[in-house]
């Protein structure tokens, strides 16, 4: 469904009256991953890591520095401004802010309207029909449609976003950070509904997300950023059960446990993720890292398979560019 590879993007730094490019933001940095059909995959890491960033250069709404995305075996970067727009109708996104997204002078009915306006589809009755099912379909009802995004609670306004997103019948919704500006009780509803969807319409789903109990709750596999690339990527129960790269085991150490008798070593990491204008060299997890060794200062770790579908990119598992095993297309 979705192929990311070796994306990158860099943010210039302009600084003085002539605003000259005196640096560049790497914040995204080499980034490679698959989705398939069907499946969902959480992007996680700390704020700043660049996920949310990777998620909006897949739908090409901020411009890519290098790298490629093949959605349905097209290439996103180098399709014409039409035939992106055709493409666009595949792949939705749904925003954090579910009230900073919706158009506050816009009526339910014309906001999950817009998508079918803009590509023409169906007629006002047929477009009417359509949307009175979708409301249903998100725990909404088709009286909502008269009403404004500011007589609905927060929950409420991520369903209209959530029924925005699939009245086009999308192969794949970004989701990013959909649930974090939700209460607790209210992020499990939307995050049951999300899933129960997904089994309906068989879309293929990124959550982008800082908290990883939401990740585990839904996804099939989890990719795990820090500084702009990918540090691990796997299948959720390995990543959470015996995670092996340094900062996905930090990372897994401070998420709470229900069961009071399971006790957790928690890790603290030292210090504060460094400037990314000018990452650490070799592992930029180096300067942090609790397991770091001299090799990691000077070579960057490549992604390894350690197991089926599970890569590390870390030098305790012969990541450098002198292992046995490199992996190209991880
Ligand atoms: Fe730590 Fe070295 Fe592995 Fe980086 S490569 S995570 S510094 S042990």
């Amino acid at each position: 469904m979705l192929e990311v590879h070796n994306l990158k993007k860099y943010f210039p730094v302009r600084r003085g009256w002539l605003r000259r490019i005196k640096g560049y933001v790497h914040a995204v940095d080499g980034v490679s991953f698959q989705v398939r059909e069907g499946e969902t995959l959480g992007l996680v890491g700390e704020s700043g890591c660049g996920k949310s960033t990777t998620g909006r250069t897949i739908l090409r709404l901020i411009e890519p520095t290098s790298g490629t995305v093949k959605f349905k075996g097209e290439d996103i970067f180098a399709l014409s401004h039409d035939r992106l727009r055709v493409l666009r109708k595949e792949m939705q996104i749904i925003f954090q802010d579910p009230f900073g997204s919706l158009n506050p002078r816009l009526t339910v009915e014309k906001i999950v309207e817009e998508p079918l306006l803009t590509h023409k589809i169906g007629t006002r009755k047929e477009r009417r029909k359509k949307i009175e099912e979708m409301l249903e379909k998100v725990g909404l009802l088709p009286e909502h449609m008269r009403r404004f995004p500011h007589e609905f609670s927060g929950g409420q306004r991520q369903r209209i976003m959530i029924a925005r997103a699939l009245i086009m019948n999308p192969s794949l919704i970004i989701g990013d950070e959909p649930v974090s500006a939700l209460d607790v009780s209210v992020q499990a509803q939307i995050l049951n509904l999300l899933a129960r969807l997904q089994r309906d319409f068989s879309f293929s789903l990124i959550i982008i997300s800082h908290d990883l109990s939401v990740v585990r709750y839904i996804c099939d596999k989890v990719a795990v950023m820090y500084l702009g690339k990918v540090v691990e990527i796997g299948p959720a129960d390995f990543l959470y059960d015996d995670p092996k790269h340094p900062y996905t085991k930090a990372l897994i150490s401070a998420v709470p446990v229900a069961d009071p008798g399971l006790k957790r070593e928690r890790i603290i990491l030292e210090g504060d993720v460094p400037s990314p204008v000018n990452p650490p060299s070799g592992c930029r997890f180096h300067p942090r890292c609790p397991e770091r060794m001299d090799i990691c200062a000077l070579e960057k770790p490549l992604p390894v398979e350690i197991r089926e579908d599970h890569f590390v990119s870390c030098h305790h598992y012969g990541g450098c560019s002198h292992s046995a095993r490199l992996v190209q297309n991880a």
